[in-house]
């Protein structure tokens, strides 16, 4: 399994990223100081990084700059809250292999993380099959017994949640915080929405509505 070292300071946001990786199937650590990243980093003991700049002690560029200096390869994915070309341009040339601005959907991280982790990663499990349905995340396509199925991203991204948790009952909020991310109005009825057309589109049969509990795949 795969090891994703989360270096960010905000409670709220690194435990919303690492759930959301460890739903994907990775395992996580969690650091929130520049110099714990650092340590964690140079250990050879991830697949990948996802580094805030914004971090107390040194920042997430002085932690790049370091981690590169000492031969480390690991794939960094920067995370700032500015957004400046400018900004960009130094993370890049830092040495990190991706930005991602903030605020960003969960979604946007994962395929950028599955991106940069397809060169290091045999592509175990990246196609998901429950009950004549699969799912290939890599290819970002569908097929319901053996025809393709054209999913929009939001509703792959639905779809993938379900699959990675077939006969698990998934609550409205759980799938509103995985697939939608942080901001999105909890009293929205989008989810329900949202398995209405993956309905349509696999077979009202395949999502079953657990009452008053949320949805499973079977
Ligand atoms: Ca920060």
């Amino acid at each position: 399994m795969s090891r994703i070292l989360i270096a960010e300071d905000e409670e709220r946001i690194s435990s919303f990223i690492e759930k959301g990786l460890n739903s994907a199937g990775f395992r996580t650590t969690v650091v929130n100081t520049g110099l714990d990243a650092l340590d964690f980093a140079v250990t050879g003991g991830y697949d990948l990084m996802v580094l805030d700049i914004g971090l107390p002690g040194i920042d997430g560029y002085e932690v790049l700059r370091r981690i590169r200096s000492q031969g480390v390869a690991v794939p960094v994915i920067v995370l700032t809250a500015r957004t400046s070309a400018e900004d960009t341009l130094a993370s890049l040339l830092g040495g990190a292999n991706d930005y991602m601005p903030k605020p960003f959907r969960f979604d946007e991280l994962l395929a950028r993380v599955r991106l940069r982790m397809t060169d290091s990663v045999h592509p175990v499990d990246h196609v998901l099959t429950v009950s004549g349905l699969q799912l290939d995340t890599l290819t970002r396509r569908a097929t319901v017994s053996g025809g393709q199925v054209d999913l929009s991203a939001r509703e792959f991204s639905l779809a993938e949640e379900f699959f990675r948790h077939p006969d698990q009952v998934l609550s409205r909020e759980q799938l509103l915080s995985r697939v939608w991310g942080l901001d999105f109005d909890p009293g929205s009825n989008v989810v329900d929405v949202y398995v209405g057309y993956l309905r349509a589109k696999f077979g009202a049969e395949h999502i079953e509505t657990v009452r008053g509990m949320g949805y499973r795949l079977r």
